[in-house]
């Protein structure tokens, strides 16, 4: 959607003098989004997750959401943000037919909120936590991304937060995708840690996980709300996933480690036909890396090709 974000969390973006955007004339237009998503979805893809850098920088998201929707075969379009317009946005994105928000926090604590993202802006999200709510969009989740020494200590806190309001949390293990530099094994909370923690408050039945999800379910006894563990680097889940992103400048990952980058911006520019892309899209699923659970490179110091906020996490 964009690889800009108003916020600079430690486990994603580099310092800001290091920053290098995508030049804007390379960010694809919401027409050009739209026809390519309907070329994926002639393709078997159902179900769109709006992400980014941070989706709601863009202007009218709302009016590309709408478009979306209605694309023939797209059964779900959900949006993955931190927060900071939700609020003002949550309407908007609602009646334009989104389904669900999943809102990055990773915090509970102001201080060190702003700390990890670089932003004062824990009440804010939080309005827009409770605005997502009043609104209806469904699902509402919150994403924290484990790191020791830095959030480590907050695990329960943050699951008593979810609990409350009925709503799921979801651990995301820290990937070597950071702009800073900062990754190592040290800091990785393995989902099997979190899960000891929570489970020692909490009774917790395993629920699996679903065919194509990426995280693995856990349901609180009482009912409240459920727990969910992504762990790609403890316990990879290569052979099940069926996700492809597209980056803001119009290339297809196959995977969010993959280091070839499919340009489809370049065959829409020049006058491609959707059967061109449609092809060239299938030959790069073709082309998936085996999977990070067997890249011997993510041990060896990997070079990777760009930081989250351009992926699209
Ligand atoms: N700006 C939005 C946000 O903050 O949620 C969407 C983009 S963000 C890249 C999507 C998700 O990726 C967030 O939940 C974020 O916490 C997660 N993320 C970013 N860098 C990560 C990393 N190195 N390892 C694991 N998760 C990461």
């Amino acid at each position: 959607m964009t690889d800009r974000c108003n916020f600079a969390c430690l486990f994603c973006m580099p310092e800001k003098d290091k920053i290098s955007w995508i030049p804007q004339e390379e960010i694809l237009e919401f027409e050009e989004i739209e026809r390519i998503t309907r070329v994926l979805a002639s393709l078997g893809i159902e179900k769109v997750r709006v992400t980014g850098g941070e989706p709601l920088l863009r202007r009218d998201i709302e009016g590309l959401v709408g478009k979306v929707t209605k694309i023939k075969g797209i059964h779900s379009v959900d949006m993955t943000t931190n927060g900071w317009f939700l609020e003002s946005k949550a309407r908007a994105l609602r009646e334009a037919g989104l389904r669900g928000v999943t809102v990055s926090l990773h915090s509970l604590r102001r201080d060190r909120f702003s700390a990890i993202s670089g932003a004062d802006a824990l009440p804010r999200v939080l309005r827009g936590i409770e605005k997502a709510l009043e609104v209806g969009l469904s699902p509402v989740k919150v994403n924290s991304v484990a790191i020791r020494g830095y959030n480590d200590d907050e695990i329960l806190d943050l699951v008593g937060y979810a609990r409350d309001r009925r709503i799921s949390i979801r651990f995301i293990e820290f990937m070597p995708l950071d702009g800073l530099g900062i990754w190592n094994t040290g800091r990785v909370m393995s989902g099997k840690e979190i899960l000891g923690a929570v489970s020692e408050k909490y009774p917790i039945d395993a629920k699996g996980r679903g065919s194509g999800e990426t995280s693995s379910l856990w349901k609180f006894e009482d009912g409240k709300g459920d727990l969910g563990l992504i762990t790609p680097m403890s316990d990879p889940f290569c052979d099940d996933c069926d996700r492809v992103r597209l980056t803001a400048d119009g290339k297809l990952l196959s995977c969010l480690f993959d280091t070839e980058y499919h340009d489809l911006g370049h065959i829409i520019r020049n006058g491609g036909s959707d059967e061109k892309l449609a092809k060239f899209i299938l030959d790069a699923v073709w082309k998936k890396p085996e999977g990070v659970g067997y890249m011997p490179w993510i041990k060896d110091g990997w070079e990777k090709p760009r930081n989250m906020n351009a992926i699209g996490g």
